[in-house]
């Protein structure tokens, strides 16, 4: 058996995983809970090879020991991550090369996707503990910079919202709903915080207090159910010079997106405004799926108007930059029929091709006078 699924998986492995070419895709298995395993719930999902992932329905318990798991579906992921994968294994495998990338001036995001509970919270914002993703790739930042001994000339800043309900939210500093605007840089929600951050430390405590600030209702399928979608930005802005001795501003950008469970609307049965709501999750899921489907097919039209978040999301499916998906599941048969939803669209969004990736780079506007450009040699051989 063993020797039939590493054969499978040499014969699929040599796609290209670089990123700027496609969407890359990642699996993350999360450990039972104690409840699932307090139930009468097994394991339905298998990674092997750290690759290959395999879901095997079954019924009841007899299935169960009969099982032969070779008959369940099976798909393959650029990695797929066990329970037992550690939150800096992830962060290493999937984001590292982003953020060395944003580091040059390029744009990329990464997202979690999955039901409630599946674990994308965890994997994106962590605990004091085990930090997660959106952690670990504040803190590289930070220590990339450091090693290039010139951290006076970086300006890191972050900007943390949610949509929830077609609405878009602040999370660094609640109030009234922000707007959505197009500018040269693509759409921004106007009057959105930017924070200038120094260090990791207060970064942590900034997201957790904003992920509080998350709209979160109780149902009656989970204790608590995210309905909304978290965006943090993070934007790392600095000077070089170009070929040609030309001091320029680049400026490379990271989305780390937490969205809202997949699950559908109707599998709770609370009416009146929870069902509205429902609809709306669904419209911003719904026109992401529309938009990856459209972007799969290569249609020409790509539906990012239908919803907020697939506004937001625009450049990070179709545009100049390099993504990464991490869907998130759950291992119980109890979230069978959730866990093959969530693998069914992780493996279409590995069809979606990205355009070639450049960097985000402006002149600066030629000094003034002599002095003035010496100041700017200066601080370039300071960096240098
Ligand atoms: P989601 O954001 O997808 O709704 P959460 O991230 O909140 O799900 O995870 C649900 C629960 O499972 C939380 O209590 C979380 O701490 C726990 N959990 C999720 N993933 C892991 C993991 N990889 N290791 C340990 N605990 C996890
Ligand atoms: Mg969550």
């Amino acid at each position: 058996q063993n020797a039939q699924e590493s054969e499978k998986t040499e014969g699929s492995s040599e796609k290209s995983s670089k990123i700027g070419s496609r969407i890359r895709v990642f699996v993350r298995l999360r450990p039972m809970s104690k409840k699932e395993k307090e139930g009468v719930s097994r394991c339905c999902v298998r990674i092997v090879n750290r690759r290959d992932v395999y879901v095997t329905e079954f019924a009841n318990e007899n299935d169960y020991l009969r099982l032969n798991r070779l008959r369940g579906r099976h798909f393959t992921f650029d990695a797929s991550f066990p329970e037992s994968a550690t939150q800096q294994e992830v962060y290493s495998t999937t984001t590292s090369e982003l953020v060395e990338a944003v580091l040059q001036g390029r744009n990329g995001s990464v997202f979690c996707y999955g039901a409630t509970g599946a674990g994308k919270t965890y994997t994106m914002l962590g605990t004091v503990e085990n930090p997660g993703v959106m952690v670990l790739a504040i803190k590289d930042i930070f220590n990339k910079i450091r090693h290039r001994s010139c951290d006076g000339n970086h300006a890191v800043q972050l900007s943390y919202l949610e949509v929830y309900n077609e609405t878009v939210r602040d999370l660094l500093s609640p109030g009234r709903p922000l707007v959505l605007r197009e500018d040269k840089q693509g759409i921004v929600a106007a009057g959105l915080t930017q924070y200038r951050a120094y260090s990791t430390d207060e970064v942590m405590a900034l997201l957790q207090q904003g992920n509080q600030n998350r709209t979160t209702e109780p149902t009656r399928a989970n204790e608590t159910s995210s309905r909304s979608h978290a965006i943090l930005q993070v934007s790392v802005e600095y000077r070089v010079r170009d070929a040609a001795m030309n001091i320029i501003n680049r400026v490379g950008k990271l989305s780390l997106i937490d969205l809202a469970g997949s699950e559908r609307a109707l599998a709770t049965d609370q009416r009146t405004l929870r069902s509205l709501e429902g609809a709306s999750i669904n419209r911003s899921l719904l026109a992401l799926s529309s938009c990856i489907n459209a972007l799969v097919d290569g249609k020409k039209h790509i539906p990012y108007r239908n919803s907020k978040l697939t506004q937001l999301l625009k450049d990070s499916l179709g545009g100049t930059c390099n993504t990464v998906m991490i869907a998130n599941t759950s291992p119980s048969n109890l979230s069978f029929g959730e866990t093959q939803n969530t693998l069914h669209w992780a493996d279409r969004a590995k069809e979606i091709r990205t355009k070639a990736c450049d960097a985000n780079e402006d002149p600066l506007p030629v000094p003034e006078t002599e002095t003035d450009q010496a100041k700017l040699v200066l601080e370039l051989q300071k960096e240098n």
